[in-house]
C-alpha cells in the first residue's frame, strides 16, 4: 500500500503564509527589477532617477462583493480605486490600467456597460488610461482583475521596509467606516431576504455606505506630501485593517511600534453605527479593512508639517524591534497588537 501523503489545507495557512509558500523559491534575474514580491507594488527601474510601479488586484463575486447591494457602476469604480491605492502606497502617480474580466452569461451587455461606466469615471477622476485587458467566460459570477502601472522618482518611493525607531506613525482620513457600511448593508440584505416588503433603512448612513461602495484612493495625499516636502520613511495602504498593516510595516522594517487607541481617527457616524451593532469602534478600525487610507511613518523632524495637515493624524511611534508592537488602550494599558484582517479563504 502506498504511503498516503497528507495534503495541507490552505485555510489553515492564511493568505500571507500561502503567498510566501508559493513564491519563496523565486529569485529576480533582471537587474532592473528593484523590488518584486512583498510591497504594495513592484518597482522596476526606468532610468537613473525614475521607476515604474506595477500592481494588480482582483475582485471576485461572492467574496469581495455582493451584487445585491453593490451597483455595477460602483464596482467598476472601486476595482480601479483599490489598484490606484497600491500605487499611492508607494508614493507614486498612477498612469495606466488593464482590465480583465471573467463573466457568466447571467450578465447582460447593459450590465457590463454599467461596470465600464464606473471604470471610465475612475479613469477620468484619477487621470489614468485604460490600455488593455482580457475577456473570458466564467461558469459562475463575475471576476475583475486590474493591473495598474505608475511612476515615481526613485528617491521618493516609500517602501514598507523603511520605518526607523523614533519615526512617527501617521494615518490619513478616518478608519472603520467602510466596515460599518458593509455591516449595515449586510443587515439590510438579511432583513430584505426575510421579508421583501420591508424597504432597506439606510437613511442617515450615507457616509459609511459610500465609504464601502465608493472608496477613493488617496492620490490627494501624495500631492500634499509633495507640497509639504515630506517623504514617508515607509508606507502601506489600509486594505485589511489598521492592525494588519501596522504589523506588515513592523515586520518589513524590523521595528516595534506603540499605537495609541485615543489617537485613532474614527468618524462620529462610524462610532454611532458600531455602538448600535454592539461593536467597539476601535476594533472596527483595527480589524475592519477596506478603508483605503494610507498608513505611513515620517521622521520626527516632520512633526509640524504632518501635524498641520487636517488629513493626517499621528497615531503612534516606531520603537526598537525588541520593544514589541503594542496597542495602548485608553486606560494606558499596553496590549500586544494582533491582526484579524480579512481572510478570504
Ligand atoms: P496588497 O494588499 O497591497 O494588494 P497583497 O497582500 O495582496 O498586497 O500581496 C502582498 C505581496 O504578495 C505583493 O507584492 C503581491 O504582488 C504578492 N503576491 C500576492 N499574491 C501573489 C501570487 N499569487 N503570486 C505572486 N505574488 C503574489
Ligand atoms: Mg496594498
Amino acid at each position: 500500500m502506498s504511503e498516503e501523503k497528507k495534503l495541507r489545507n490552505i485555510d489553515e495557512l492564511g493568505e500571507f503564509a500561502l503567498i510566501d509558500q508559493l513564491t519563496n523559491q523565486f529569485e529576480n534575474r533582471n537587474p532592473n527589477t528593484l523590488l518584486g514580491i512583498g510591497d504594495d507594488a513592484a518597482v522596476i527601474a526606468l532610468s537613473e532617477t525614475e521607476s515604474l510601479l506595477l500592481s494588480t488586484d482582483s475582485l471576485v463575486e461572492g467574496v469581495h462583493f455582493n451584487l445585491m447591494y453593490m451597483p455595477l457602476k460602483h464596482l467598476g469604480y472601486k476595482a480601479v480605486a483599490v489598484n490606484v491605492s497600491d500605487i499611492c502606497a508607494m508614493n507614486g502617480i498612477p498612469e495606466q490600467i488593464t482590465v480583465s474580466i471573467a463573466v457568466s452569461s447571467k450578465f447582460s451587455l447593459e450590465a457590463l456597460e454599467e461596470l465600464y461606466e464606473g471604470i471610465k469615471l475612475a479613469c477620468e477622476h484619477y487621470k489614468i488610461d485604460l490600455i488593455g485587458g482580457d475577456t473570458t467566460s466564467s461558469r459562475a459570477g463575475l471576476m475583475i482583475n486590474i493591473a495598474v502601472v505608475g511612476r515615481a522618482q526613485k528617491d521618493k518611493i516609500a517602501y514598507r521596509s523603511g520605518a526607523k525607531e523614533y519615526d512617527l506613525l501617521v494615518v490619513t482620513g478616518d478608519l472603520g467606516a467602510a466596515y460599518m457600511g458593509l455591516q449595515l448593508l449586510e443587515r439590510e440584505k438579511e432583513v430584505f431576504q426575510a421579508n421583501p416588503n420591508i424597504q432597506p433603512d439606510l437613511d442617515g448612513h450615507d457616509y459609511i455606505i459610500e465609504r464601502q461602495l465608493k472608496p477613493e484612493a488617496r492620490v490627494d495625499i501624495i500631492q500634499y506630501l509633495k507640497e509639504l516636502e515630506v517623504v514617508p520613511t515607509s508606507m502601506i495602504d489600509i486594505s485589511d485593517g489598521l492592525a494588519s498593516e501596522i504589523l506588515h510595516i513592523c515586520k518589513a522594517s524590523k521595528v516595534g511600534c506603540y499605537l495609541y487607541d485615543e489617537k485613532i481617527p474614527i468618524d462620529a457616524k462610524t462610532s454611532m453605527t458600531a455602538i448600535d451593532f454592539n461593536l467597539d469602534p476601535s476594533t472596527c478600525a483595527l480589524n475592519g479593512g477596506e478603508d483605503y487610507e494610507l498608513l505611513f511613518t515620517v521622521k520626527q523632524e516632520d512633526f509640524e508639517k504632518v501635524n498641520s495637515n487636517p488629513n493626517m493624524t499621528i497615531i503612534g511611534h516606531i520603537t526598537d524591534e525588541k520593544d514589541g508592537i503594542y496597542f495602548i488602550d485608553r486606560s494606558g494599558s499596553a496590549i500586544t497588537l494582533k491582526a484579524q484582517g480579512w481572510k478570504h479563504f
